[in-house]
């Protein structure tokens, strides 16, 4: 401990996302002020956990800003028993989000590319007891994860070009996923459902920044 009161600066800064509207689900609200994001940034950042800003993790990759995490979360809509799917652990924060949600009901499955981050996530996950409900997965994320398919939720925490096709034929039918889709520099959030009839319908939301989603349905190639 050092003496910083992260508790209260968590609740400040939850209030804050609520006032500016940002903020409106229960469960989401919940489940932010449960998760200690000073607990998933590496320690010289920790004073930093309660901006409303991403921060860097290392290997080129960010944590995601608690706004975008709001925004993200709410857009999936998990419920209590759903099995998720996240791209991209990173932190290994948004799992921690997803788990408060889904309960021990549910299950969580997130894969990341970079294996010194997935030993971070799962260093974070652990100390907090999350991996009773968090399974986390060293791979290529846009091939989805078929062994626990098919998912009630997906979220794509990483820009990609286009929704790859393995994540649309791992989501149920009824299923939802969301993803920043566009080029490396600029994507717009698209929130996906699948229907009854098993056709695809595609809602636009805000413009995002995301880190790249690299591998075989993503960009091909890494700048770092
Ligand atoms: N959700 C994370 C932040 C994600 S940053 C959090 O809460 O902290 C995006 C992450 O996606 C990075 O860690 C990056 O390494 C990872 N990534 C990029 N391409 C990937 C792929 N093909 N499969 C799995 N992970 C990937």
């Amino acid at each position: 401990m050092n003496g910083e009161d992260f508790e209260k600066k968590r609740r400040e800064l939850i209030k804050r996302l609520i006032r500016e509207g940002i903020l409106r689900d229960k469960k989401v609200i919940k489940a932010m002020l449960a998760v200690p994001r000073e607990e998933f940034v590496p320690a010289n950042y920790r004073s930093f956990a309660y901006n409303d800003t991403p921060l860097p993790i290392g290997y080129g990759q960010t944590i995601s800003a608690p706004h975008m995490v709001a925004i993200m979360t709410q857009a999936l809509n998990p419920d209590p028993g759903d099995k998720v799917l996240e791209v991209g652990t990173g932190s290994g924060y948004q799992a921690a989000i997803l788990a408060e949600i889904v309960g021990d009901s549910g299950h969580v499955w997130t894969i990341e590319r970079v294996k010194e981050l997935v030993e971070f996530a799962r260093s974070n996950l652990g100390r907090l007891s999350y991996l009773r409900r968090v399974t986390v997965i060293h791979g290529d994320g846009s091939l989805g994860y078929s062994p626990a398919a098919p998912y009630d939720k997906i979220m794509i925490t990483a820009a990609t070009p286009e929704v790859p096709e393995p994540l649309l034929e791992q989501l149920k039918v009824g299923g939802r996923l969301v993803a920043p889709v566009g080029d490396r520099y600029l994507q717009r959030l698209v929130i996906i459902t699948k229907e009854s009839d098993g056709k695809i319908r595609r809602e636009y939301s805000i413009p995002c920044v995301f880190v790249p989603l690299v591998g075989r349905y993503g960009f091909k190639y890494d700048e770092f």
